[in-house]
């Protein structure tokens, strides 16, 4: 499911990217290309305006002959192009300049390429090199003495000759260049972007675990409730003809199931709530030496059941920063633990102190302990550290995953430390107010 979101979110940054860069190529390489293309055109453009001498009494018609032109007339013999070729109206060579060597075949050619196709703007390939050409009928220009210009359009025309190999090697270069850049810009944006893909991925794909767990290991405690549940009510049903009274036992028994029910559903809740408020906590300065008081004395009792030992050192007037009840509920997990974990006639001792800027709570209980390997775990979801021997106990493994939550929502931290055979202990901390003592 993962990879496939993974691939959908590369193909569209990929293809954003592509088009994008192609867009950018494109409009290089047009620029490129209708620059040089239009400094082509511009060069044939400007040759056909060539200027040629006349002779003498080449009078156009038009003209006075009693005024004779003083001819200003040049020749420009350094054309733009590589050469030209004159014609007759029919297309017969009158005369080649050139300024290049090539033999006379290939002006032949030439002429002919372009008599028979004057307005292609198509390169010819001549000679291994690429020609533009232009036809453009010849002209000349008659100036008066008195400055006034006359074109003369001859009965020729002029098949100029560009030689373009230069320009179009350079258009081809730049479009090989743009693919070779493109290709390779957009073989490490793969690279990068899978990388980056991965990882971005694989938080969501860890939680996305971690909740299908959560699911899975909720039913499963679900489970155990249920089955109790249906195997009581079934022997209730086989004895319909009893008494209430002499049902006690299963009924205890279905009440045991509906309790624990209650108490799983009760704590999947606070979690979900938990991660709820996760981001509006409001931490507050609240007397967290009075919380634990209260916690202790109302717990007290349980203790004193199995015979524990409880032992107390509560620092007073330690104001931390936080909420209270929710300290308070870290509090009752902790000692709850402590008492259900403890060995029976063991001993609790717990201490709330000052110490640097924070309030650290720490209760130790005298027990078997937890396994080094099981400690790092001890704060997941579900997680029992002796299943068949903890299940007895009543719980979900939930409780420390819960003071964990909370705790981090108050910006404190939970510690677990434990040596297997002889104690536990369990330390949390909070950041004292500002203006505590
Ligand atoms: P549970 O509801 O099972 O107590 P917790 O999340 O509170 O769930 O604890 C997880 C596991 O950590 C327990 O099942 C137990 O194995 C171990 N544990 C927690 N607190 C103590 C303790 N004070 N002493 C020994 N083991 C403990």
């Amino acid at each position: 499911m993962f990879t496939k979101l993974r691939n959908k979110f590369l193909i569209l940054n990929m293809s954003m990217t592509s088009l994008v860069m192609i867009a950018a190529f494109a409009v290089v390489y047009f620029v490129t290309y209708s620059n040089i293309h239009g400094e082509i055109q511009n060069r044939l453009n400007a040759q056909s305006s060539k200027q040629v001498t006349l002779e003498d009494g080449d009078i156009p018609p038009e003209m006075d002959p009693e005024k004779p032109p003083a001819f200003v007339r040049h020749v420009s013999s350094e054309g733009p192009v590589s050469f030209d070729i004159e014609v007759d109206a029919s297309g017969r060579i009158l005369a080649v300049n050139s300024f290049i060597d090539m033999p006379d075949e290939v002006y032949a050619q030439a002429a002919a390429l372009a008599w028979s196709q004057p307005n292609s703007h198509e390169a010819v390939t001549l000679e291994g090199r690429k020609w533009r050409y232009a036809v453009k009928p010849m002209s000349h220009q008659v100036i008066r003495g008195d400055g006034q210009q006359y074109t003369v359009l001859e009965d020729k025309y002029s098949l100029m000759f560009l030689d373009v190999t230069d320009a179009y090697r350079t258009l081809f270069q730049l479009l090989m260049t743009l693919l070779a850049v493109g290709l390779g810009m957009l073989l490490i944006l793969l690279a990068t972007s899978l990388f980056f893909a991965n990882r971005a991925i694989q938080p969501i794909a860890a939680a996305w675990e971690k909740q299908k767990q959560f699911v899975a290991d909720a039913s499963h405690e679900l489970k155990t409730p249920i089955s109790i549940m249906n195997a009581n009510y079934d022997v209730l049903m086989a004895h319909q003809e009893e008494t209430i009274g002499s049902q006690l036992k299963w009924l205890g028994y279905l009440k045991i199931g509906t309790d624990r029910m209650t108490r799983l559903a009760n704590d999947l809740l606070t979690l979900a709530k938990l991660e709820d408020a996760q981001l509006e906590v409001r931490k507050q300065p609240f007397d967290l030496s009075a919380a634990v008081q209260e916690t202790v004395a109302s717990m007290e009792k349980l203790a004193m059941d199995k015979n524990i030992r409880l032992r107390q050192h509560v620092e007073p007037g330690l104001i931390a920063l936080g909420d209270a009840d929710k300290a308070k509920q870290v509090v009752a997990i902790l000692l709850d633990n402590a008492i259900k974990y403890a060995d029976a006639n063991g001993r609790i001792d717990l201490s709330l102190t000052k110490s640097k800027r924070r309030a650290a709570f720490s209760i130790t209980n005298s027990g078997p302990g937890i396994a080094a390997d099981d400690l790092p775990k001890v704060f997941d979801r579900f997680f029992r550290a002796d299943r068949s021997r903890t299940h007895d106990a009543g719980g979900f493994g939930l409780g420390l995953s819960i003071a964990r939550t909370i705790t981090e929502q108050l910006g404190g931290e939970i510690h677990a430390h434990s040596v297997e055979g002889e104690y536990t202990t369990f330390t949390f901390s909070l950041g004292i107010a500002p203006r505590s003592p």
